[in-house]
């Protein structure tokens, strides 16, 4: 019989095992509590499940931890952890603000959601990689139980308050695992974090931002727009020669009346979009509408990729200021260990690389 993930089950799911084996139905309470809120690695840790429940279970149902190869920390306070999959395959995820004593009560967890990524945008690094192959639910609620698992050992109380899928991966490639992700890290009894703050990062996939709007409008939206000219666009986020901007924008509009929330509109500042007709193209675009831009110098993945200078960002800023348009600037998280999305990753694969050739 095929073995199910623990990780990936809903409770009515674990009710509905429980009960094929002969199990109460209350032990399926304990069991998701256990993996969706202790974040157990092992079924001897649930203390209050009997035996032999125990080991009816663990023939049916299996708990896979993530195996954390590596933990950098930035100065801060960001931690980065790359995680390696029962395949071999290996994922970045990221743990905001930890360390920052003043935003301890924040802690925000950036997750991937495939390895790799076939969009293939010109200045990310996971896109340079090519795709590999989606995840699965439980290694999306397995990152952020590992990073519970992991940090309740020094810290006790620790929660997880915000999710972002903004790591490795477009999430509304992998639209059912993630959705059921969210479902699970939501739920009361395991880490309990509302709709509202988790955010779904996409470059565009304009049918499932519908299919967003219309199955969970709490669920925030954040759209890699990078710039609102057809023609620059295409040649940053290839998934815009699929859906242009009307459509793309069309679909935002959707969101923004089902929901009553603003989207978040992101723009990587690079040398091809940091010029005055760009920040002009971003004004004429979201003039009217419910939205937020957050400009992100970008974080420069291979050479030909430069972060502009304050000053050009500044002017940027000013001209959506100017506008009324709400916009901040976001100062990168973890710079120096490389926190961009996909840069520890490829700097693994490297060394991994380097030591195969050397020996
Ligand atoms: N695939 C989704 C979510 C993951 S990428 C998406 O594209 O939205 C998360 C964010 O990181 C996106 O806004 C993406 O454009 C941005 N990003 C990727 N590489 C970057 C880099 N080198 N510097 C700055 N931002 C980058
Ligand atoms: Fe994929 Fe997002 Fe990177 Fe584009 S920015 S290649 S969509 S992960």
């Amino acid at each position: 019989m095929k073995m199910l993930d623990a990780r990936a089950c809903l409770e009515e799911e674990i009710v509905g095992i429980c009960l094929e084996n002969g199990i109460k139905k209350y032990r399926a309470n304990q069991v998701f509590g256990w993996v969706q809120q202790k974040a157990a690695h092992d079924w001897e840790e649930m203390k209050n499940v009997g035996k032999d429940d125990r080991e009816k279970l663990s023939s049916v149902l299996f708990i896979q931890p993530l195996e954390m190869v590596k933990e950098e920390s930035s100065q801060d306070g960001t931690l980065k952890f790359l995680f390696r999959l029962a395949d071999g395959e290996s994922i970045e995820t990221v743990l905001m603000n930890y360390e920052n004593y003043t935003t301890r009560d924040r802690h925000t967890i950036c997750v991937s959601t495939q390895v790799g990524c076939p969009v293939g945008c010109s200045f990310c690094a996971t896109g340079m990689e090519g795709f590999k192959r989606n995840l699965t639910t439980g290694e999306i609620t397995g990152q952020v139980l590992e990073i519970v698992h992991l940090i309740r050992q020094r810290d006790p109380d620790f929660g997880v308050t915000n999710i972002v899928f903004m790591g490795m991966g477009e999430p509304f490639l992998n639209y059912d695992a993630v959705m059921k992700a969210i479902t699970l890290l939501n739920n009361e009894k395991g880490q309990n974090i509302g709709m509202r703050r988790m955010t779904i990062s996409t470059s565009g996939v304009v049918p499932k931002i519908i299919k967003l709007a219309e199955d969970n409008p709490q669920v925030g939206l954040a759209v890699s727009l990078h710039s609102a000219r057809d023609k620059v666009r295409d040649s940053l986020v290839p998934m815009n020669r699929k859906f242009p901007l009307e459509k793309l924008m069309e679909a935002c509009k959707l969101y923004s009346s089902k929901t009553g929330r603003r989207v978040t509109f992101e723009v990587a500042l690079q040398n091809n979009n940091t010029h005055q007709e760009e920040a002009q193209a971003i004004v004429k675009l979201l003039k009217g509408m419910l939205a937020h831009v957050n400009l992100i110098p970008v974080n420069p993945v291979s050479e030909s990729i430069h972060r502009p200078a304050r000053d050009k960002i500044i002017m940027f800023k000013k001209i959506l200021e100017a506008a009324k348009i709400s916009v901040s600037v976001r100062e990168e998280k973890g710079i120096d260990i490389d926190a961009a999305c996909g840069q520890l990753r490829q700097r693994l694969e490297c060394e991994r690389y380097e030591s195969v050739n050397q020996s």
